[in-house]
């Protein structure tokens, strides 16, 4: 899933950036400019994990994501 650039972007050249993996407290990201990958926390965005950890989560979970 890729990052809005304006929740987030790359620690080293402020690229965008794409959640490759999801863990229980944390998100693997790369960026698609220089390919820099590294862990973030679950609301390294600012949205209170509900744009991008919990329906990855429950993607990753293979359960449908409800907003709740
Ligand atoms: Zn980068």
């Amino acid at each position: 899933m890729l990052v809005d650039l304006k929740d987030g972007s790359c620690r080293s050249c402020n690229g965008q950036l794409e959640i490759t993996v999801v863990d229980d407290a944390t998100m693997s990201v790369v960026c698609l400019e220089c390919s820099d990958n590294y862990d973030v926390e679950s609301d390294a965005f600012g949205d209170g994990c509900m744009k991008y950890f919990f329906p990855l989560m429950a993607q990753r979970d293979g359960i449908g994501f409800t907003g709740e």
